[in-house]
């Protein structure tokens, strides 16, 4: 089994790489934007007040977001048994403590840490194409410098939270796809 966190700012790749992933590991994906998507496309109580935050480039507060992620992962238990993709969660501090939390009361953990750095220019250059390509609401110019500013403050503390866990890999998300994976494929691998 094998949890891994698949981490970095808003246009760093971590949906590209994750479906990657998926195949090369046999790993269950959770995109938390994706889950909070799928609510709003289906009108729900949730999806309206993920809206509000997600249309401005906030966060969904902690305590909403992490009883999401349970319900997730408690909707899925076979699923979820042999190891788990995380992707946009956790993105703050408190997030990360109630995943530990969360797993351990699960009887596992998460055992790597895949982050993706990529310069700001070129994450905001990925995002406006992805608004274009895919008509993601929350992709254009206001929505993204808003969502790199709260990235900044609220999500990078989680670099360093990682590497003092011992679990942070460093992986240089820009240029190629593929040179990307081979990097976090060797990495997972030496990390299993
Ligand atoms: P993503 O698809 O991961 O880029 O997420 C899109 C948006 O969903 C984010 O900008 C947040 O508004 C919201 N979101 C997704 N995951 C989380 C999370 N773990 N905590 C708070 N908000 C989240």
């Amino acid at each position: 089994m094998l949890n891994v966190v698949i981490f970095g700012a808003p246009g760093s790749g971590k949906g590209t790489q994750s479906e990657r992933l998926i195949d090369e590991y046999g790993l269950h994906h959770i995109s938390t934007g994706e889950v909070l998507r799928d609510h709003i496309s289906r009108g729900t109580e949730l999806g309206h007040i993920a809206d509000s935050y997600i249309s401005k480039g906030q966060l969904i507060p902690d305590d909403l977001m992490v009883k999401v992620l349970a319900a997730v992962l408690d909707e899925n238990p076979e699923k979820t048994a042999g190891g788990v993709i995380f992707d946009g969660f956790p993105r703050t501090v408190p997030q990360a403590e109630a995943l530990k939390k969360m797993l351990a009361d699960r009887g596992t953990k998460v055992h790597a840490v895949v982050g993706l750095e990529v310069p700001e220019d070129e994450l905001v250059r990925r995002m406006l194409q992805r608004g274009k390509d895919t008509g993601r609401a929350d992709d254009n110019l206001d929505t993204i410098t808003n969502r790199l500013k709260v990235y900044h403050s609220q999500t990078s503390p989680l670099r360093e939270y990682y590497i003092n866990e011992g679990k942070y890999h460093a992986i240089d998300g820009s240029g190629e796809v593929d040179r990307i994976f081979n990097d976090i494929k060797s990495r997972l691998d030496g990390a299993k």
